[in-house]
């Protein structure tokens, strides 16, 4: 791919900037983003840092069609000495162009795409929240722009990258949640898109969560949709369970999403020796485990919550207590390291922090 330069075009003047403890998810957005355009006839080009606003689409875009798009979202922490880092980017711009090829998406330069990334962090550093937990959430994404109604891969595109300011997702600390097992709805099928980063995999699985909401459960556990025996993911989680002093998580079938937390957790835990196995396991496993007293810890991860301890499965008529309900020893060590590394308060064995630079290095 040729080499492309970003071209700046700055706001005059700023955004009010909300405060850093009274944060939620996503609903504030920094001052600029960065656009990039497809066509098949030129391929990706005119790369831009430009004022955030509304997009301009034509109605007939194919986008708000047949959903052909694709996202990753990962964070930008910011360290007690003024330092910007980000974990492991160029595992979401590999992921992002899996998923690129899995919905028919022309592949992305990843090293540019996270040069671009940087360069938008570097531009908007005083954004990034202060507070303890909190961080600039990254959401580049993908759609399809051609204005045209047959069902076919668009032939035009827009990466786009925007930044959110996110509050600490655990404000009075980590806290285990209520998981219900989902019976009835699959989040995704072999085949499927399951494995890719895509719009239509959220859009499915509002239903069931809906479903679970008023009954006290934060999220629902995701069972293969073939047998609906297996154990596939936790939301929009990766799950892992540790039964008799091993911790167990579901294999990489093809409908599971891999994770950048996930390949993190078994990095940690195989640097510990703790056992970790990449397998099949099914609900009645967990079931006889939390019978015979071996089902010790349950948890989700996720870029958002980095890890989510389960303190109760309900599957059928039947709750699983986990841990008594509270936060498990692995958990709360995976949890301390990865959030310790990700702020720069522990040292980083694996190389996983990329660090930005000012903005005048990146801008030459
Ligand atoms: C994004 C996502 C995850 C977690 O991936 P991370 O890279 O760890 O944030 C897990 N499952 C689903 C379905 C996802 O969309």
């Amino acid at each position: 791919m040729e080499e492309q330069s970003i071209q700046m075009n700055l706001c005059s003047t700023r955004k009010e900037k909300p405060d850093s403890d009274q944060l939620e998810f996503g609903k504030i957005f920094t001052d600029h983003m960065f656009i990039m355009d497809y066509s098949d006839e030129k391929g990706w080009h005119d790369a831009r840092i430009t004022p955030y606003e509304p997009l301009r689409l034509d109605p007939s875009a194919m986008i708000f069609h047949y959903g052909q798009s694709v996202f990753e979202g990962l964070k930008a922490y910011l360290t007690s000495e003024g330092k910007v880092q980000l974990f492991r980017p160029e595992k979401n711009m590999q992921r992002l162009n899996r998923s690129n090829n899995r919905l028919c998406i022309p592949p992305i330069d990843e090293e540019f795409a996270l040069q671009a990334i940087k360069q938008l962090v570097a531009v908007e550093k005083d954004w990034i929240p202060r507070a303890e937990g909190t961080s600039l959430y990254i959401r580049p994404f993908i759609i399809s722009t051609e204005p045209y109604l047959g069902v076919a891969p668009s032939s035009h595109y827009q990466f786009i990258v925007i930044l959110s300011p996110v509050g600490a997702y655990y404000k009075e600390g980590i806290n285990p949640v209520k998981i219900a097992v989902e019976n009835q709805y699959v989040r995704a099928v072999l085949g499927g898109t399951g494995e890719a980063k895509t719009g239509g995999n959220y859009a499915s699985s509002l239903k069931a969560q809906e479903m679970v909401a008023d009954q006290g459960f934060a999220q629902v556990l995701w069972l293969d949709g073939v047998e609906k025996k297996y154990i596939e993911e936790v939301g929009s989680m990766n799950v892992f369970f540790k039964i008799n002093g091993e911790v167990v998580t579901p294999a990489l079938n093809g409908s599971i999403l891999e994770g950048v937390t996930r390949n993190s957790v078994i990095k940690l835990l195989k640097h510990w020796n703790v056992p970790i196995v990449e397998r099949k396991i099914s609900m009645e496993e967990l079931a006889k485990a939390n019978k015979d007293g071996t089902l010790e810890e349950a948890f989700g991860a996720g870029t958002a919550a980095v890890i989510s301890p389960i303190g109760q499965l309900t599957w059928n008529d039947e709750d699983f207590v986990i841990n008594h309900g509270k936060t498990g020893k692995i958990a709360k060590r995976l949890y301390d390291t990865l959030t310790g590394i990700q702020y720069g308060k522990e040292s980083d064995p694996f190389d996983w922090i990329v660090e930005v630079e000012e903005v005048e290095q990146l801008v030459r």
